[in-house]
């Protein structure tokens, strides 16, 4: 539930669909995944073919099922969308994969949780259209091949070195996802802004951008939030006072660091000073879980350069200094 997470919550779902880029042209930012994609599409469109399958890698939030949507309807073709962790059993892929009509795009998103005889069933599938249903159980089972009309798979994933090799190469293209340079968050912000008839200042959408950890959903979310404090407190603007006020309320601050984030930085700095120090230390000085501190708190804080990770234990940088106001130790004379 924290306000900066990545991963799509039930708000979320409801006022995506409306949000979402329904074409390449729409769709902002990751220009080369973009333009990847556009020849893989009218290569396949000129061939009156199927496109191959896709494959999509990156954190939450940046745009995978969006594109997925998108290939679907630049193919002018249904979607169906399901997840690795969906597909406990071979058999539910089997039930997946003979119900596809022709064209039809499958989105299977976290394609890397999905069970090994599902993945294996996979392979033969992606490659040659074509599934062994087995019949019965023991010795009597036996496997029924079923010819699958073509289609395109659009696997999501995470890290795209999670997956096992022979499930990578069967995909003719990988798209790799990048964090979004804050310019085009902001235009992010503006199309939604527009979406949902509010007033937004470019210097406000700046303001939430920046805050927003590269991440489309996150601006979204953001933007959601100032705006029911500009419409409560103010007259529903959006100005860059407005939504510093708004998010410093839900304690977001000005580079997207949280209550939990600040509280790691606070206590490395000021108990510890600076580090080096251990993971369970830190976890147990901040009042959270090991786990949580480094899964939850720490990605977004090395990436930001905030805090390091070293075989002595979490230090925090000079940067880390800066951004809580604080003042470095001098080192020791000599
Ligand atoms: P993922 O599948 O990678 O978790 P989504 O495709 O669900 O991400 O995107 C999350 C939200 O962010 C969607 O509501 C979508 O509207 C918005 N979004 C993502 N990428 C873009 C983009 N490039 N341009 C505009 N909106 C985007």
């Amino acid at each position: 539930d924290r306000l900066v997470t990545a991963a799509a919550d039930g708000e979320d779902r409801a006022v995506e669909a409306a949000l979402r880029p329904k074409d390449l042209a729409e769709f902002i930012g990751q220009e080369r995944v973009r333009e990847q994609l556009s020849l893989v599409l009218q290569a396949a469109r000129q061939r009156g073919a199927t496109p191959d399958h896709v494959l999509l890698s990156g954190p939450p939030g940046l745009g995978k099922t969006t594109l997925s949507m998108i290939i679907a309807a630049e193919m002018n073709a249904p979607i169906r969308i399901t997840s690795g962790p969906a597909i406990q059993h071979a058999g539910d892929l089997a039930a997946i994969l003979s119900s596809l009509t022709e064209g039809e795009v499958l989105f299977l998103d976290e394609i890397h949780r999905m069970s090994r005889p599902a993945e294996e069933m996979l392979y033969m599938a992606m490659e040659d259209f074509r599934v062994d249903v087995i019949v019965g159980k023991g010795p009597g089972a036996t496997a029924i091949p079923l010819e699958l009309p073509p289609f395109t798979l659009v696997g999501a994933t995470t890290r795209a070195g999670l997956l096992p090799p022979p499930l990578r190469d069967r995909f003719g293209f990988t798209g790799h996802m990048e964090f979004y340079a804050p310019a085009e968050l902001e235009r992010v912000l503006h199309r939604s802004a527009r979406l949902l008839d509010l007033d937004i200042d470019p210097a406000g959408a700046a303001e939430i951008a920046g805050r927003s950890r590269g991440t489309p959903r996150i601006a979204n979310r953001l933007l959601r939030r100032v705006r029911d404090y500009a419409q409560v407190k103010h007259d529903g603007r959006i100005t860059p006072e407005i939504a510093a006020q708004a998010l410093d309320v839900y304690e977001v601050d000005g580079r997207g660091l949280d209550r939990l984030d600040r509280a790691v930085l606070d206590v490395l700095l000021r108990l510890f000073g600076g580090g080096p120090v251990g993971l369970s230390t830190l976890a147990v000085a901040v009042g959270e879980e090991s786990e949580t501190v480094e899964e939850v708190a720490e990605p977004f804080l090395v990436r930001e350069g905030l805090l390091a990770r070293t075989p002595r234990g979490r230090i925090a940088t000079a940067a880390a200094w800066q951004h809580l106001g604080l003042t470095p130790p001098a080192a020791p004379p000599g």
